[in-house]
This record gives C-alpha cells, sequence and structure tokens, in this order.
C-alpha cells in the first residue's frame, strides 16, 4: 500500500514523517493530534516556483486550508502571499511574518471592519464580489484618504466538475460576479477615485481533477481583459484561483506542472502577472491525523473501532462524505478486519472512515492520512471537545505548532447566570 503523503514511509513496520515515528510523537504529544510535514509543504511549494519560472507570478497560499502559524510562516519564508478570507486570516498572516504586500482578500461577505483593518495593512488587492462591496470598499477607503486595490472576482460559468459544496464557479453559485457583467463593473470601478483597478479574479472549485475547466476559465477571464485594455482599462494581475485536487483513495490528480502548464502556455507574452490561490494541494498531503483507539465495538451488523478523534476534530468525511485512508502506526501480526472508525460524538454522522481493513487493538494508534488542508481550520468544539495539539516535524525536529486546547480554554468569556 502506498501512502498518498509522500515524506511518509513505514521503517521496521513503524510508521515515520520525515525522520519522526509517529508512536514517539503519540507518546510526546498525546491524541488527537495533527502532524505536518515542513519538507512535503516546501516540496509542493517548490513545484508550483519551478512550474511558473517562465513568468512573472505570485502565490497566494489560501490561509483557510490550514492557518496554524507555523505553516503560514513557513511559507512567508519560502517567498508566499497570502489569499485571505477573513480579517483573522489577515492577523495570522502579519503575525506569522507574510507581508500584507502580498495578500489578497477574498470572500462574498466582508465586514466593514475586516475591510478597513485590510486597507489600513496596506494589503495589494481586494477580490470584489458584488457592486454592494464595491462601493462599501470606495467609501471606506476615501474615509480613510487611501487608495484601495481592487479586482473583480468574477464568475466564468464553467463547470468545475468537483463536490457540489465545493464547485464555485458555476452560474448558480453564491460567488463573484457574473463574467457578462464584468465589463461594465469595471466601467465603474475606474471611475472611482479611492479605487486602483488592478486585476481580476476567478476561482472555480477545490478537488480539481481535470486542468481542462479552469483553462476553459482562463480563456474567458483572457478575452475579458483584452476587451478591458481596448477600452483603456489596463490590468496588472490575473488571480486564477486555487483548486487543484490531492489524492485521497484513488484519485490521480494532474501534477502541479501538469495542471499549470496551459495556464503559463496562456500568460507567456503577456504584460500581467498571474496570481495563484493554492491551498490543498501545499498541504493536504503534507499532513496527517494521529488518534487512539478507545476501543473495538462489535454492532449487530458492523464492527466500530471507536477512536479518541471524532467529527469536530475532522468533519470532511461527515460534511462531505470524504475518503481519508487510515493506517495502524505500528504493524503488528493479528488478523485484519472490518471496521468502521468513529469517534465518540453523539452523532451518526460522526466517523472517520467506514468498511476499513485494520489489524488493530484497543490502545492502538492509528494514522488519518491527506489532512493538512481543511483539517484543524475547519473542527470545532462540539461535545464540548478541546480542539486537537499541532505539531510541525522537519528533519527529526518536532516543533510543538499549537498546544492542546483544555476545558477552561473553551468556557474563557462564559459565566453562569446569577440567581434573579
Ligand atoms: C478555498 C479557496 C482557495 C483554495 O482552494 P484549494 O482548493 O484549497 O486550492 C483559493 N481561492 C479562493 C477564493 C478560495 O475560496
Amino acid at each position: 500500500m502506498t501512502f498518498p503523503i509522500p515524506t511518509l514511509r513505514r521503517e521496521h513496520g513503524q510508521l515515520m514523517l520525515e525522520d519522526c515515528a509517529l508512536a514517539d510523537l503519540a507518546e510526546r504529544f498525546g491524541t488527537p493530534t495533527y502532524i505536518y510535514s515542513a519538507a512535503a509543504m516546501t516540496a509542493n511549494f517548490g513545484a508550483y516556483t519551478q512550474a511558473l519560472s517562465a513568468i512573472d507570478a505570485l502565490l497566494c497560499y489560501a490561509v483557510k486550508a490550514n492557518s496554524n502559524l507555523a505553516v503560514l510562516s513557513l511559507f512567508a519564508r519560502l517567498g508566499a502571499g497570502f489569499d485571505i478570507v477573513s480579517g483573522g486570516e489577515l492577523s495570522r498572516v502579519l503575525a506569522a511574518g507574510g507581508s500584507a504586500e502580498r495578500v489578497v482578500f477574498s470572500g462574498v461577505g466582508k465586514r466593514r471592519d475586516e475591510i478597513v483593518q485590510a486597507i489600513e495593512a496596506g494589503i495589494r488587492c481586494f477580490n470584489v464580489e458584488s457592486v454592494a462591496e464595491l462601493e462599501t470598499v470606495s467609501q471606506l477607503a476615501s474615509g480613510l484618504g487611501r487608495i484601495a486595490p481592487v479586482a473583480f472576482r468574477v464568475n466564468p460559468d464553467v463547470d468545475a466538475k468537483t463536490h457540489p459544496y465545493i464547485s464555485t464557479g458555476l452560474r448558480s453559485n453564491k460567488f463573484g460576479v457574473p463574467i457578462d457583467d464584468a465589463f461594465e463593473l469595471y466601467r465603474r470601478a475606474a471611475e472611482l477615485p479611492a479605487l486602483a483597478v488592478s486585476g481580476i479574479a476567478c476561482h472555480i472549485g477545490s478537488q480539481l481533477l481535470d486542468p481542462a475547466p479552469v483553462a476553459e476559465a482562463a480563456d474567458r477571464v483572457l478575452s475579458l481583459v483584452d476587451r478591458l485594455a481596448d477600452a483603456g482599462i489596463v490590468l496588472d494581475h490575473i488571480d486564477l484561483g486555487g483548486g487543484l485536487g490531492i489524492r485521497y483513495q484513488d484519485e490521480s490528480p494532474p501534477a502541479i506542472d501538469d495542471f499549470l502548464a496551459p495556464l503559463v502556455a496562456r500568460m507567456q507574452g503577456r504584460r500581467e502577472t498571474l496570481y495563484l490561490e493554492p491551498g490543498r494541494s501545499l498541504v493536504g498531503n503534507a499532513g496527517l491525523l494521529l488518534t487512539r483507539v478507545e476501543l473495538l465495538k462489535q454492532g449487530e451488523e458492523k464492527s466500530f473501532a471507536v477512536v479518541d478523534a471524532a467529527m469536530n476534530d475532522l468533519a470532511r468525511p461527515a460534511l462531505y462524505d470524504a475518503y481519508h485512508q487510515i493506517e495502524a502506526v505500528v504493524e503488528n501480526d493479528l488478523a485484519a478486519r472490518q471496521y468502521d472508525v468513529v469517534g465518540p460524538i453523539c452523532e451518526s454522522g460522526d466517523f472517520l472512515a467506514r468498511s476499513r481493513m485494520l489489524a488493530i487493538r484497543p490502545g492502538d494508534l492509528v494514522a488519518v492520512l491527506s489532512a493538512g488542508a481543511y483539517g484543524m481550520t475547519m473542527s470545532s468544539n462540539y461535545n464540548s471537545r478541546p480542539r486537537a495539539a499541532e505539531v510541525l516535524v522537519r528533519g527529526r525536529e518536532a516543533f510543538p505548532a499549537r498546544q492542546r486546547e483544555t476545558v477552561e480554554d473553551l468556557m474563557r468569556g462564559e459565566r453562569p447566570l446569577p440567581a434573579a
């Protein structure tokens, strides 16, 4: 069985991420814990920069995929920009040493205070998703005596052929402005003195396994950019979003350079800088969730392995019926049996995997692979469960990237109602 995480291997029966034995990490940090590989993240980032070396490009890591400060600082040091969707993410980027001049701000519902925070920080660009937002940004920038750089996020109406919850480029989605309206909107934006019309953006969806829809979206965007230039509205960048998929089970996503080749070909010889906003493809297969088997339970029709991680830690299986490969951390000579791997939460949707052959006993450790993206960032405190710890490994070093939450952390800011 091969692993989707390139820096994961088995040595003398023990799972190792880079040069750290997962069993040792469980001993040291407890479970459940997210473990990330710096080498895998660095290699993925390197594959993007390599594939883009022939053109002017800025890689804006999509912070929502994994927003731990250790991860953000690693990407900042590699020269990344950042794609944010909230003021909280902007604060994280700055706290991690990222620079505001490399930040683009996406999202359909930016609040006024978040817009002010971003203008004051001096971000690279607002990816504006509606006329209402355009007017708000203009008004707030003008009040601050600043010029806000803007791009419209256009909805190119292409089918990304991915899970409907993560498909964002269809006419029926809430995202962006219809591409057919964009020309008029740019003319309007160009007349607002507190705005600098700087680019155009689109992002058609996530976990894309086929490069064709992105290339098709690029063609629609480029033809609009050329029409705008003819009308005297010259853009300095074209942001084609993120979305490249990864292997969770038996998918075969294109390699990073194959995915980018059609985009690079289209950008060669053009004056605009290409921005990309990859998230999952940088971090998804650089991480796993380490959890311990609490007990094995024989139901009437199925056997269950109840583990100490749950849907509040990793929501993807419950939310999208997503598949994550599960591996026993230490190999043994038990006969494998079929289990549903479930958490202790009071919901039947609380499963991490279904019908998996595993050789495990109570107390054993298992690793839930491909959990580096949309894992910790989608976690919650449901059932008053403190969130997991996070560890970033780099060779033999295991850096404690986030302490496990305590129940006191969960109750901070609350108090019981006094007697009337
Ligand atoms: C989520 C998101 C991304 C990142 O998507 P991935 O599939 O993780 O690469 C990029 N841009 C925008 C606007 C997003 O909402």
